[in-house]
């Protein structure tokens, strides 16, 4: 059994990023992310406080395709999904077609703490998050030049709705605190073009997301619609507990995925201290920290240390 705490952390699963700006503030939010998780794991706290950290500054860069910065759907909106789930209980909590929280991890981690439910969807997930605290912005401030133009250019004849684009895409954290607990949290706006009320793999356990201290934390990235046909993130867990070590059951996750002729990436961490981020397409964005070793983020394939 590992000892010690490790987070994983993803920024979607894609193309590589055509403008080095773009690429820099990418492996910078990731950076930031890393830390925040890893100092909540480094003074004694939990996998779900720190994945949910990670998350949340992930939300924030406008870079990525989660919080602020989300894609837009065909009515030109944002609409965002976020999950989070613990392992120890496997408690869960999401929200889906969410659009006026910054945070909509703030919101899922809320739903879990509640208990009553699992998953609330649109108006109804928003009076619940802000009855719990959690802020509520102006939809239209969640909005980026970027987005609006990509939404633009996703509705010219020809061309083909999707996360796309050089931007980063759905993010995501997987976490393993000194304990030995594990926990998961994933945000995302969507695909672009998307239609309104659709609910993405990110927002439903066992697809997106999931969590089991006996098993392994996952948190996937990639056409949903695919990785909820093959419920992903079980499929993973599934394998893990058959005696199939982390990478390999990723990797056969994946390949399901692209049996049905989908694509993308996950990280995942399992309880005996396995670390896998595979992924399928050109880059991923993704980072690493374990306990007593230093960060490390990336964009393109290259194996971490
Ligand atoms: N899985 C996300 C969704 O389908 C998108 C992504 O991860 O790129 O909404």
């Amino acid at each position: 059994m590992a000892r010690g705490f490790a987070l994983a952390i993803h920024g979607g699963a894609g193309g590589l990023p055509r403008d080095a700006r773009v690429a820099r503030e990418m492996e910078s939010g990731l950076r930031v992310a890393l830390e925040a998780g890893a100092a909540l794991l480094a003074s004694g706290g939990g996998a779900l406080d720190a994945a949910v950290a990670a998350v949340r500054v992930l939300e924030s860069a406008p870079v990525f395709n989660a919080g602020r910065g989300s894609v837009l759907s065909a009515s030109g909106q944002v609409e965002m999904d976020a999950a989070v789930m613990e392992g120890e209980k496997r408690r869960a909590g999401a929200v889906a077609c969410v659009r006026r929280l910054e945070h909509p991890v703030e919101a899922a981690r809320e739903v879990l703490r509640d208990g009553r439910h699992v998953v609330l969807s649109g108006e109804g997930a928003e009076a619940f998050a802000l009855s719990a605290g959690v802020r509520a912005v102006d939809p239209d401030s969640l909005v980026t030049p970027f987005r609006r133009d990509q939404l633009e250019r996703a509705r010219m004849p020809g061309t083909e709705s999707g996360e796309g684009g050089p931007g980063g895409g759905t993010v995501g954290a997987v976490a393993r605190d000194g304990d030995g607990h594990l926990a998961a949290a994933t945000s995302t706006g969507g695909l672009v073009g998307k239609r309104p009320g659709r609910v993405s793999d990110s927002a439903l356990i066992g697809c997106g997301t999931w969590a089991d201290d006996a098993s392994c934390a996952v948190s996937a990235t990639g056409q949903g619609e695919i990785f909820i046909r093959t419920v992903f993130a079980h499929a993973v867990d599934v394998a893990v507990r058959a005696g199939v070590p982390l990478p390999e059951a990723c990797a056969g996750a994946l390949a399901e995925v692209e049996g049905l002729g989908g694509s993308g990436g996950c990280i995942a961490l399992d309880a005996r201290g396995a670390i896998a981020m595979p992924f399928d397409v050109p880059a991923m964005a993704r980072g690493v920290v374990r306990e007593g070793s230093p960060g490390w983020v990336a964009l393109a394939p290259e194996d971490p240390p």
